[in-house]
């Protein structure tokens, strides 16, 4: 039996996607020998942490020419640049304080903390991306972060006021080691906090494409609440974040008598009204996915029996779920639009979908576009404004299929 592994109690599994290639595995060829993995979601109903059941080989999911460099996109650009401001004003009263960064990645928050002269520290396991880091100016130690790596960082800084880190924990499967890094490293008084794709957006929305090897976890107040108190920490506020989807943010602090926040309590509340602390919750959730799978299918087969094309928007790591879920290949989608070099010219992962540049679908009579970055929505509305205005419609699909 499969056990979690945050309390080791044995879990529930939600569901099963059936084996999946890596999200962010683009084809060269359609030669190359794909790596699947049987992907399942599994809650457990002690801690309340949902995560995956199996997780893929660090070498099988990096193949050395994947990074995420964050800084190329601008609205995230703009949010960490948010995230260093607020830490700014927390530390303003704080006589040399020291800030870490957990998964700094190429410097994109930490850079401003840099510039503002106070004492830092990223720490990044990517060699590569930490370079990145360290040209923007930004003190960076190539490392996996854990109890024995505090340790040392504790020693030559001392503790931290403030250790934080985006979308980051919820790739870490041996969250226990970092918590106990955390609990050694943070000052009485200081605050972790860290943001990660929420599973209440997830479940309200059903937006199952969250959910893909490089996430093990998906975090809700419940469940980080309990892996806080396992660590002698305590979960104080929650803020919500528009980023990916929807994202939420978890504030911590030592000890167990510390001032919560009327939201944590609200947040909770909203959890629970949905049932995400027991496994009816989830299993209304699988039973969306699959009606919207089943829609979206049904919809795509009937365009193209009129003869109409379709086309993909956005060739996305997490569009990968989607397509392979539902089944979603070559035969109904011509082509995905994309404007990201090193994706243009390539295939998409199992479902093998030719993807091509941008100028391709400008010059392309298609009127239906399956929009796989939905997050950006609004955006995109924005962009393809002529498109729409000529007759061009867009077919979203969460929280239900919807040609607009
Ligand atoms: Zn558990």
């Amino acid at each position: 039996m499969r056990t979690c592994r945050i309390c080791d109690s044995a879990l529930t599994e939600i569901m099963s996607f059936g084996d999946m290639p890596i999200a962010n595995g683009f084809l060269t060829s359609l030669e190359e020998k794909e790596f699947l993995f049987p992907m399942t979601l599994h809650f457990c109903s002690q801690c309340y942490m949902v995560q995956l059941g199996e997780t893929v080989p660090p070498e099988a999911m990096f193949n050395g020419n994947y990074q995420f460099v964050s800084s190329t996109s601008k609205a995230m650009a703009d949010h960490f640049q948010g995230n260093a401001e607020e830490i700014q004003t927390r530390l303003k009263n704080v006589s040399d304080p020291f800030v870490v960064e957990l998964g700094c990645n190429d410097g994109i928050m930490l850079k401003h903390i840099a510039q503002a002269g106070i004492r830092h520290l990223g720490i990044e396991p990517s060699a590569n991306v930490a370079e990145m880091a360290k040209a923007n100016g930004v003190n960076v130690s190539v490392q996996f972060f854990n109890k024995a790596t505090a340790e040392k960082i504790k020693a030559e800084h001392g503790q931290a006021d403030v250790i934080c880190g985006s979308n980051v924990f919820c790739h870490i499967e041996d969250l226990n080691s970092v918590f106990e890094g955390i609990q050694v490293l943070l000052k009485d008084g200081g605050v972790l906090f860290f943001e990660d794709p929420y599973i209440y957006d997830i479940v309200k929305k059903s937006s199952f494409d969250q959910i893909y090897d490089e996430h093990v976890y998906y975090f809700s107040g419940l469940s980080v609440a309990e892996l806080a108190k396992r660590h002698q920490l305590q979960l104080v506020d929650m803020a919500h974040q528009d980023v990916h989807g929807g994202s939420m943010r978890y504030y911590i602090q030592p000890g167990s008598q510390n001032t919560v926040t009327e939201r944590v309590v609200e947040w909770i509340q909203k959890e629970e009204d949905i049932q995400l602390n027991d496994t009816r919750g989830y299993e209304k959730f699988k039973d969306s996915v699959n009606a919207i799978c089943r829609d979206l299918k049904t919809m795509l087969e009937d365009i193209k029996q009129r003869g109409d094309k379709v086309v993909g928007y956005g060739a996305t790591s997490k569009s990968t779920t989607l397509l392979n879920y539902a089944g979603i290949g070559h035969d109904l989608i011509d082509y995905i639009s994309d404007n990201t070099p090193n994706k243009i010219n390539k295939y998409t992962p199992g479902t093998h979908i030719p993807i091509k540049a941008y100028e391709e679908f400008q010059q392309d009579n298609a009127r239906h576009v399956l929009l796989l970055a939905w997050n950006h929505k609004k955006e995109i509305f924005a962009k393809e404004k002529d498109f729409r205005a000529s007759g061009g419609r867009f077919i979203t699909f969460f929280p239900e299929v919807v040609i607009e």
